[in-house]
């Protein structure tokens, strides 16, 4: 079965594929944005990250009529009250830009004690279904899963890999060393991201035995 990725980020494809392989599920072929017709995507604008995610899996059925898994995701940081949240990728006012966004977030900081900078990764997977497999396979046309990081934010950056916040994230399980300083390998046990995706590992697998039954 088709399933589309609603993303023009090859990464997160070699992700969810990872995944799907080293769960022995197969079956599934996993296409991008880039492999449909182009579509007109409606902007983000929800709330939270399920509405986010839900916009995009929405428009991808629609448009493709296929069985469509998006994530959003972001950071949330204990002494923002949870933010940046939703508004990770654009914190310092202009979408995507990394340093800035870090820089802020460290000033904003600045007089944040220790024990006060806690903060997780969040990611929101949504799985949509056209309504017809959704009968078929007996399962729900939505399916949400959430997968946390948690861990602290550094005084100043570290490390030079990953993306995002990743110099200013300490993970809990790598203490003192910030995600931009683990391999990818490690980043994909540990993430938000592979835990959300994990979650839907045997619903990608029930319809994979949908169509071969
Ligand atoms: P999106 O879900 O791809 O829209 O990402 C939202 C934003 O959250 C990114 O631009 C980053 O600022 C932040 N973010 C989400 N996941 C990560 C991560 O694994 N590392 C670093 N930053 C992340």
């Amino acid at each position: 079965m088709r399933v589309l990725v609603a993303s023009r980020n090859e990464k997160k494809l070699k992700e969810l594929n990872r995944v799907l392989n080293n769960a022995g599920v197969t079956g599934i072929e996993l296409v991008s944005l880039r492999d449909v017709a182009e579509y007109p995507e409606t902007p983000e604008t929800g709330a939270d990250f399920v509405d986010n995610a839900r916009i995009k899996t929405a428009d991808g059925v629609r448009h493709s009529g296929l069985v469509t898994i998006a994530d959003d995701s972001g950071i949330a940081v204990d002494e923002l009250r949870g933010m940046p949240g939703v508004l990770s990728a654009r914190w310092s006012g202009v979408h995507g830009d990394d340093a800035a966004n870090n820089r802020l977030l460290l000033g904003q900081l600045s007089d944040t004690p220790d024990e006060r900078r806690g903060a997780h990764y969040v990611s929101v997977c949504v799985m949509e279904l056209p309504q017809e497999i959704a009968a078929a396979a007996g399962m729900d046309t939505v399916n949400v899963a959430e997968g946390r990081w948690e861990g602290r934010i550094a005084r100043e950056e570290q490390g030079v890999g990953g993306f995002g916040y990743d110099p200013l994230f300490l993970p809990d399980e790598e203490p003192g060393k910030s995600v931009a300083q683990l391999s990818a390998e490690r980043k994909d046990e540990l993430s938000h991201r592979g835990k959300a995706l994990a979650k839907l590992v045997p619903l990608l697998e029930r319809l994979s035995r949908l169509e071969t039954a």
